[in-house]
């Protein structure tokens, strides 16, 4: 026995549940990772660093900053990176939130955001999603009060597909008071092809008070090096650099970083792939009578309700992501992996209720 106690936010913290481990890594359809090997030249670059990781990496980021702001033809100061964009996202939650403070999110979108908002000790406000999946603008901006800080907004929205479109975006922006944060996370901005959607890169230029958040996880395939970062006014990233731990970013996950935003083209290939067998998947859904939402992502989310459990272990040997009670995640791998989910889906059958 101790008496010592965790502060009481920490209390009722929900659990991050990770996608299940398979036996071949091309089964493993649950966390949204890529399927290909890093980028070329991206483990030459990487490997490189290994002789000196007896010295603490460069703590100014100044290569990735450098390369990230020629690509986003924007200045550094205006970038923050860390651990991974949720590794950001919490620091940037503790930077803008605490105590007696509200974060409003869409609900069920990315898991670590009521956890993220735990840890700063402010209160979550969890907003239902539309039925196709989507934020509702409307209601996230009716759940305004004098003590919200931060509203976050997932688009694509993981798990369930959907982006955050141009029209509702303009209505919504405009209720945000200037003093409320709106975090725009980008974790999978490459894989977007609709042409209403948001861009979080124009809104920041419109709106002084958006901050995007961006990840190397998902399109560049580094979700091992844990690499993300936000961009946002410098005077609100000042702050965030000013928070993030020391040395959040290792010299092997910076070279990494910057070698894969030197292979444009190759990514570009990539992430058209994935998109084709984003929509192949989908078809494939839709053929066999599933109405699933419009996914601008790298996964596909079948809401199956009750059934989510029965249905992702029906789905074994492949690792599928169900969400309980609500519905089940399924990235989308190689080829392969994917013709094996549309094959392991067609003769699925709800469990009968007893
Ligand atoms: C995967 C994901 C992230 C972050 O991933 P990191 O690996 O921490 O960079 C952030 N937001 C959403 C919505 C995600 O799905």
């Amino acid at each position: 026995m101790t008496g010592v106690q965790p502060r009481p936010n920490l209390a009722k913290i929900p659990l991050y549940r990770a996608g299940k481990p398979t036996e071949r890594d091309e089964f493993k359809l649950s966390s949204n990772e890529n399927p290909f090997n890093p980028l070329p030249g991206v483990i030459e670059a990487a490997t490189r660093e290994l002789d000196r990781i007896n010295r603490y990496p460069d703590a100014g980021l100044t290569r990735l900053y450098s390369a990230l702001s020629a690509e986003l033809e924007l200045p550094a100061e205006q970038l923050v990176a860390g651990t991974g964009s949720a590794s950001v996202l919490y620091t940037l939650l503790a930077s803008f939130a605490g105590p007696g403070d509200e974060v409003i999110f869409a609900w069920r979108s990315f898991e670590a955001y009521p956890i993220a908002v735990d840890v700063s000790a402010a209160t979550a406000v969890p907003v239902p999603l539309r039925a196709d999946g989507s934020h509702d603008l409307v209601a996230m901006a009716d759940a305004l009060t004098e003590r919200t800080k931060v509203v976050l907004v997932c688009t694509p929205n993981n798990p369930t597909g959907p982006v955050v479109r141009q029209a509702e975006w303009d209505d919504f922006i405009v209720k945000i008071p200037a003093d409320v944060l709106v975090v725009i996370d980008e974790a999978y901005v490459e894989f977007i092809r609709d042409d209403q959607a948001i861009s979080g890169l124009t809104e920041l230029e419109r709106h002084a008070n958006v901050v995007v958040l961006r990840t190397f996880s998902k399109a560049y395939g580094l979700a091992g090096l844990r690499v993300g970062y936000a961009v946002g006014l410098a005077e609100l990233i000042g702050a965030v650099r000013g928070a993030v731990p020391p040395f959040s970013v290792t010299d092997v996950a910076q070279a990494a970083a910057v070698a894969s935003l030197q292979r444009k083209n190759e990514l570009a290939e990539r992430v058209d792939f994935v998109v084709s067998e984003r929509e192949r998947v989908t078809a494939g859904l839709a053929e066999l009578g599933w109405q699933i939402p419009a996914s601008q992502s790298n996964f596909v989310w079948l809401p199956t309700g009750a059934d989510s459990l029965a249905l992702a272990a029906s789905q074994a040997p492949l690792s599928v992501r169900p969400f309980d009670g609500d519905g089940v995640r399924v990235t989308i791998g190689t080829a392969a992996a994917n013709q094996q989910f549309l094959e392991r889906i067609a003769t699925w059958e709800p469990p009968v209720p007893s």
